[in-house]
Parts: structure tokens; sequence; C-alpha cells
């Protein structure tokens, strides 16, 4: 008889596997963080806790695949400004006084408290004072792919030095949460030589490059008029561009940027609300996915979101394309599915671990209560939690085989804490900006 540590039974199961395999009414065995069973009868088993799952439906957690946890203390401080305007005279600025260590442990304590709370169980991170949010992740029990930003231009917001990205890819190269990656945060923002070490260290170490690539036409302008190449043409020609590159945005690409990205087999990250409200552009998923590319999902930061909800974005994405295509068929429930769960940890490099529920894998899944008038009734679950479901109908989360999330309470987070933390935080910008 298997002793399992937890067992959910009687539930709707997506494991979003190659196969795309349903189970109407299954089960799952975790042990210790792994699913060690997982299938439509009941195994021989006993369990430390049993989880009935009816009126929910069970799928990997959602992989937020690009954001910036510490900027939730700037969340809607400024808005409805241009990309320039709002970083130059807003962002940056409030960065250079506020991104403290203390700020940073706060904000990224309450960007993962929302990220659980609306069913993400992984999340990619380019921010500063790292370790701190590297601490949070342990604590809440959080998977996380984190580096410390790296940026040449604007100094001012240079809040580390080398030496403390190197401790930190040092200190979790073996953890069970956290994986390390290097974040330069731009082609226009770090020098050519900044961005040939990074390769290198990279390449050394095996770690993921986390950067954003083409978000706007004025950078693409930039890099044309510094090298005469576009963002990924000067990005390969230095040799810069591989499968440990994690390319944000990618929303103004040639057929030549897109077929590079392809042959160095570039991982994608879309992140299409930010994109809409900050007039970026609009990425063309659709044309993307069709040559090949692993495209992903991310909310980008809560500043120019301006929440982390992944079921948001998933719900704008796919809707966006239709429109802008004309074509309700250019993109379906399933597909946008899977940006936000196997195609993330692809991208991330980290599908060997989650992203599916497989046999095998970590335990990292989200129930969704679907006993809801909203939801109500329920055809096909695909398409529920595309066009209907939000992050506030996730009811429990496990990460790493850890409940996380028990009916929308938090085992071990003083959430009440967390948010009057940040509440103080903020009467100091608006004392500040005023
Ligand atoms: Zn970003």
């Amino acid at each position: 008889m298997i002793k399992f540590d937890i067992l959910i039974k009687n539930a709707v199961i997506l494991t979003m596997d190659s196969k795309m395999t349903l189970f109407d009414n299954g089960f799952i065995g975790i042990q210790n963080d792994i699913i060690t069973y997982l299938g439509a009868t009941k195994p021989n088993c006993s369990a430390e806790e049993i989880i009935d799952a009816e009126n929910n439906i069970i799928m990997p957690g959602l992989i937020n695949s690009h954001t910036h946890s510490g900027m939730t203390m700037f969340r809607g401080v400024a808005d409805d400004l241009s990309l320039m305007n709002w970083l130059n005279n807003y962002i940056w600025p409030l960065e250079d006084k506020f991104v403290t260590e203390k700020n940073v442990r706060i904000a990224s304590k309450l960007a993962i408290a929302e990220m659980i709370l609306s069913g993400t169980t992984t999340f990619n991170d380019m921010y500063f004072f790292t370790g701190t949010t590297a601490e949070n992740c342990k604590e809440i029990g959080m998977r996380a792919v984190l580096g410390e930003a790296v940026i040449d231009f604007p100094a001012s917001v240079k809040k580390t030095s080398e030496k403390y990205f190197i401790e930190f890819i040092e200190k979790y190269s073996n953890d069970d949460l956290i994986i390390p990656s290097i974040v330069p945060h731009s082609p226009y923002s770090c020098s050519k030589e900044l961005l040939q070490r990074i390769k290198l260290l990279s390449d050394e170490n095996n770690l993921p490059v986390h950067i954003h690539i083409s978000e706007t036409l004025d950078e693409v302008n930039l890099i044309k008029d510094r090298t005469g190449m576009t963002p990924v043409e000067y990005l390969d020609s230095i040799d810069f561009l591989n499968h440990r590159t994690i390319a944000v945005h990618c929303v103004h690409l040639t057929d030549n940027d897109i077929n590079i990205l392809k042959i160095r087999n570039v991982g994608i990250v879309n992140s299409p609300e930010s994109n809409l409200k900050l007039a970026s552009g609009i990425a063309e998923v659709p044309k993307m996915i069709k040559s090949g590319l692993t495209v992903s999902l991310g909310t980008d930061g809560p500043a120019s979101n301006n929440n982390l909800d992944m079921f948001e974005e998933m719900s704008i994405t796919v809707k966006i394309h239709k429109a802008l295509y004309n074509d309700s068929t250019v993109m379906n429930a399933r597909e946008v599915l899977k940006m936000g769960t196997i195609n993330g940890a692809k991208v991330l490099g980290i599908n060997n671990l989650t992203g599916s529920l497989e046999v095998g894998k970590k335990a990292d899944l989200i129930m969704i209560d679907v006993k809801k008038p909203h939801l109500t009734p329920m055809y096909d679950p695909y398409s529920h939690l595309t066009y209907c479901a939000k992050g506030s109908d996730v009811d429990t989360v496990i990460i790493n085989g850890k409940l996380i999330l028990k009916k929308r309470k938090f085992l071990k987070l003083d959430l009440e804490k967390v948010m009057l933390d940040i509440k103080n935080i903020s009467n100091e910008i608006n004392a500040y900006k005023n």
C-alpha cells in the first residue's frame, strides 16, 4: 500500500502534458515534493492529508515568466504616460530613492502573496536586492527564477555590485525552490562589453539570461542608430543569443529577427497587458508560434500592468490576436493555457521540474473553485479557465508538494502585516512626490 503525504480526489484534472490528458474525476498522489500518482482510479493507499476537490479544476500552477516583484510599491503611482516619460521622470527617480533592501523585502513579499492568490506557482523576476526576494520565496514556499538586474545606464538605478549577484548565484546554485539567473536589463541599457561578460558567465555556469528585447519602436530605433542593426540582429552579432536566453516582449520583430530567434532556440515571453497599457505595441504571437518559437506569458511589473493576475493575461492574449488578425480561430484556449504553464517552464528551462502535472514532476498545482455563478455551467474546462475564470477563483495552491494556500488562506504568511507594511511605504512615497 502506498503512503502519500497528500492525496487529492474527485478532481477535474488538466495535466497540460504533451497529450493534453484530462481526467474528469481523477486522483493525484504526492510524496514529499513529487507527484507519484496520477490517474482515474483510486490507488491502494493511505494519506496524511486527503483533499476532496469536488467542484474544482486542478491544473499545473501558472508560470509568470516575467515580472518585477519589487515594484508592487509603485503600483498605480504614475499611469497614462508614455513609456520613456514614465521611466525617466517617475519610475527611475522613485526607484533611486525608494528601492532599498528593506522596501524590496516588503514589496516582493506582497507580489509573491498576490501571485499565489491568483494561481502562480513559479515566477521569473528582474529586480534589485534579489537576495531578499529569494528569502521571501523560501519563507513562503514559492518557486522562482531570480537574478539581480544589471544595468549600465542610467547609473542611478544600479543598486548592487557584480559581487552581489555572483554571491547570489553561488548561494542558490543547488536550491529546491530558487533557480539563479543573470538579468541584463536590455540591449539599450547595457554596454556590449557587459553583455559579452554576462554571456560568458551564463555559458560557464549554465545560467538562464533574462532580458527585455524590442519592447518599443524607440528602443529599436536607438539600437539601429547605434549599430545599424535591429536589437535581435545586434545581440546575435555579439553571439549573445542561445537556448538559455529568455527574451521578454519582442513586440517589434522583423521576419529576420524571428528567424534568428528560432535558429538560436531563444525562449520568448509575451506581456500583452503591459504592452497595451504603455502603448508599446502588440507582439505577433500567432506568427511566432507558427514559426516554431516557444512563447510564454508574463505580467510584467505591477507598475505597468497593474496587477499580477495571469488569468487576466491569458484571457487578454487570446482575445487581442483574434481582433488583430480579424480571425477568431487564430488562437484558442488550449494554446494560451499552454503559454501560461508548460511553455513558461520550457522558456525558463525548468520543464523537467514543473509546468505540467505528470508522475515524477514536482507537485506544483492549483485548484480553481468552479461552484460559482460566473463559472456555471461548465462544458469545457479549458474554455472556462481562459474566458471565465479570474485569479480570485483560485482556492488552494500546492508548491513543491507543500500546501501554501488552503481555501484562500495562507498557512504561513501574515497577509495583513504585509499590506500594512506596504501602506507605510506608499505613505512615504506620497509625501516625497508631493
Ligand atoms: Zn519588464
